[in-house]
């Protein structure tokens, strides 16, 4: 089975050496992963090394043929329509947001532009969705059924499916616009209980969203660097045991988001 992972994060060896896209192709030997989407670094964490981070991904990838890039927004920057047009020139199938960390309300008015452009261009949004210590209103996952609603061209995936806490909010929202089929679910650190009980959503309910959602909107993804080659064969091993046929999970470990990468 062809192993294609999404959601990993890295970073120029002098911020972060363990997230260097060395690291990650090692992982990936480890875990017997062929091919990954890595996402390039957020503007603050990179600002202090004046580094623009989807001009560094995209140079970094010429030496790397099994790995994608995926840009990031830079949101004190503005102009963000012309940032989604430099992402997709640069080759970039998709964009990494993050409400939680960049701070923005997922429908805030100065996003609508950079759906808009997402959209037109057929790039894939990630956003992460799971507690994480910013106010709740601006990232619940429920927002996003309002911007399926507006925008039902854009294709996203909700990370960590809303984790533990949100995770039946996620599941109302993939549910809710099944028909489009343009919402995945972002099967990334949902099944490490001891690395992540908050985000932890178990093979049970991995089941049960196949069962309700189809194999097809489901994304595996490998929140490299926070998690290392232990997580992420925990994760493999737990989607390959799932009560699910081999071609259900072929889709989940990579067949979806290859598919989707072609277009
Ligand atoms: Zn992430």
């Amino acid at each position: 089975m062809t192993i294609l992972a999404n959601h990993a994060h890295v970073f120029p060896e002098e911020v972060w050496s363990e997230g260097s896209l060395e690291e990650l192709l090692r992982l990936m030997d480890a875990c017997q992963i062929d091919q990954a989407v890595a996402f390039a670094p957020f503007a603050d964490q990179v600002r202090k090394v004046g580094i623009e981070p989807n001009l560094w991904l995209a140079d970094e990838l010429r030496k790397h043929d099994r790995i994608y890039g995926f840009g990031t927004i830079d949101l004190k920057a503005g102009g963000l329509a012309g940032q989604v047009e430099t992402i997709a020139q640069l080759g970039f199938k998709g964009i990494k947001l993050h409400p939680a960390f960049q701070k923005f309300n997922i429908l805030a008015e100065e996003l609508h532009e950079l759906y808009a452009a997402a959209e037109e261009l057929g790039l894939l949004l990630c956003f992460h969705l799971g507690v994480h210590w910013h106010l709740i209103k601006d990232y619940h996952p429920l927002l996003c059924d309002e911007l399926a609603h507006l925008y039902p061209r854009l294709k996203f995936t909700m990370e960590h499916v809303g984790g533990l806490s949100f995770f039946l909010d996620a599941l109302a929202v993939l549910t809710n616009n099944l028909e489009s089929k343009n919402v995945y679910a972002g099967i990334t650190s949902v099944l490490n209980k001891d690395k992540n009980l908050l985000w932890y959503l178990g093979p049970e309910r991995m089941e049960l969203l196949a069962a309700l959602i189809g194999s097809e909107q489901m994304i595996f993804g490998l929140d490299f660097p926070y998690n290392g080659i232990y997580e992420t064969k925990e994760t493999i091993d737990m989607i390959q045991g799932l009560d699910l046929s081999k071609e259900d999970k072929a889709k989940i470990l990579g067949g979806n988001l290859s598919a989707l990468l072609s277009k």
